[in-house]
């Protein structure tokens, strides 16, 4: 189930709760019944499903209880609250700082869409007046100089790349400090992938996180590998310093919610949603504003 359908159901689940004449606890539990098989389905990890419904129960047992409470309001609210709470970190994301140079490093497994994430962030920082740079640090994946060459090259970015030098971390601490002599605002680093997590590659990550120094590190992850974002994420933050999530391909089927739910597992906030192969399909991620919408 994709997440459109996730909001039509919970919208379903509050009209029912709406048309009912009176609301006691049978009620109660069916309308969360209906609003936890939804999330379920839309591959929200269990533990957060059985979380929310024994936290929005606990809360209108509690709160219901004061007079003059609109019990109906009162549950809409506390799913509301929790859906919030499932999608939001605790930590606050980096933030790029105004008179410095940023330097942000992305990693992430191969084809989860880093290369083209690095050029959309590139592209929407630009827009808004950042100078901006890209450097290639993928030395893994034949095609990656070139794919991001080309990037670049149509949104208009400097890039520092090495098609001879073999060496990620070479690349990755050449290329930073180039772009930090010229006073570049913001420095996005692309590092390799793999297929799978491996030493190799994690070894390889704290080398270039170590030569590059970055203000923040961005975990990319694929909405499609659902239950398996979890791990995945958990993988790559033990690793090195994980600051920011950015959830790729949230167009078409991909249910979502099992990226949606990893990110609260880890800690780290979705700073940016992917929603297409296009450069401007990338768009901000605020965990109020993402709920209302869902929920249309
Ligand atoms: P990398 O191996 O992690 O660097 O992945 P790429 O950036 O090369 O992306 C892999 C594929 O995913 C490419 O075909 C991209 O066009 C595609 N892709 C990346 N982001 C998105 C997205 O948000 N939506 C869709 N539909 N495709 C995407």
């Amino acid at each position: 189930m994709v997440l459109s359908d996730l909001g039509q159901k919970i919208t379903a689940s509050f009209n029912k709760l709406s048309q009912a004449p009176i609301i006691d606890d049978e009620l109660l539990d069916e309308v969360l019944k209906d609003i936890s098989s939804a999330l379920l389905h839309a591959d929200v990890n269990v533990r957060y499903v059985a979380k929310l419904r024994g936290d929005v129960k606990k809360r209108v047992l509690m709160e219901g209880e004061e007079g003059g409470t609109n019990k109906r309001k009162l549950i809409q609210k506390c799913v509301v609250d929790e859906l919030i709470g499932l999608v939001s970190a605790e930590k606050e994301p980096y933030k790029l700082k105004k008179g410095k140079c940023n330097v942000i490093m992305f990693v992430g497994l191969q084809g989860s869409g880093k290369t083209t994430t690095c050029t959309k962030y590139a592209h929407y920082y630009n827009r808004k007046g950042w100078r901006t740079a890209l450097v290639c640090a993928d030395t893994f994946r034949a095609g990656a100089f070139d794919q991001l060459k080309q990037n670049a090259s149509k949104v208009r970015i400097p890039f520092y790349g090495d098609y001879q030098e073999t060496d990620p971390v070479k690349i990755a601490g050449d290329g930073v400090e180039l772009f930090r002599k010229e006073k570049y605002d913001l420095i996005i680093v692309d590092t390799s992938g793999r297929h799978k997590q491996e030493t190799a590659l994690f070894e390889e990550m704290l080398q270039v996180e170590e030569v590059v120094q970055p203000d923040d590190i961005v975990f990319i992850m694929d909405a499609h590998i659902g239950q398996a974002c979890f791990e995945q994420a958990k993988a790559f933050r033990d690793t090195v310093n994980v600051g920011s999530v950015i959830v790729t391909k949230f167009d078409g089927h991909a249910k979502g919610g099992g990226a949606l739910s990893a990110v609260a597992a880890t800690n780290c906030p979705i700073v940016f949603l992917g929603t297409g192969e296009h450069f401007d399909e990338f768009q901000p991620f605020d965990p109020s504003s993402f709920v209302s919408r869902l929920l249309g």
